[in-house]
């Protein structure tokens, strides 16, 4: 378990992407489904990761360097509805080659809303996922709002829609925190 994380760039443009060669775990979500909170909590700090004031703003791949051994990247969030289509061009422009070429991808952890599962956007990431070939963990956010029972249902019903397992998760309450690191160090082969 790797927790001296600290941050290294936002990145615009394909051209400034590091090329150290160190693997990446990115993390997925719609704006504001807890991307931030959950850096926040792998890295073991309060504000590594800036929690949105408003969602929608980020349109850069967020680099954090975990130890020099991995970089986890936050993705810019999707699916905001105010977003301008010039942004949106941006998003596209920077993502979709990202996602699609970048090697050094090994894993990616995809953050859906416990309380209703995938909405709108999301259907089109978990589509492009599913044709994807590296290691998928879908983490279920926000579960501290939810009773366990209803937590439980929705995380059954999700990994009967997906065919995959999925991991309960709050940043409020720390739940599911250790299965998601045990899967990025299991995805990387470290202890
Ligand atoms: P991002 O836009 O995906 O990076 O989302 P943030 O991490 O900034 O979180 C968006 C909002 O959801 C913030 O107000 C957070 O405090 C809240 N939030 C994030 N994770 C949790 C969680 O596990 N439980 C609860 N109750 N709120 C959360």
């Amino acid at each position: 378990m790797i927790t001296d994380i600290t941050f290294l760039q936002s990145v615009y443009v394909l051209k400034d992407l590091p090329d150290t060669g160190l693997p990446e775990v990115c993390v997925s979500g719609r704006s504001n489904i807890g991307k931030s909170s959950l850096i926040n909590r792998i890295a073991r700090r309060r504000n590594i990761a800036r929690i949105s004031q408003y969602p929608g703003k980020t349109q850069s791949l967020n680099y954090y360097e975990a130890g020099g051994v991995y970089y986890l990247v936050d993705l810019p969030g999707y699916g905001y509805a105010k977003v301008s289509k010039a942004k949106r061009k941006e998003f596209a422009e920077l993502m979709n080659p990202y996602l699609n070429t970048r090697k050094e991808i090994m894993g990616i952890i995809q953050l859906l809303d416990s309380r209703h599962g995938p909405v709108g956007g999301d259907y089109d990431m978990l589509k492009w996922l599913n044709d994807w070939n590296g290691e998928i963990l879908y983490v279920l956010t926000k579960a501290d709002k939810l009773s366990r029972s209803a937590g439980m249902k929705v995380k059954r019903n999700f990994e009967k829609e997906i065919g995959k397992n999925a991991v309960l998760f709050s940043a409020r309450t720390g739940l599911g925190l250790d299965s998601i690191i045990s899967w990025i160090d299991r995805t990387l082969g470290l202890k």
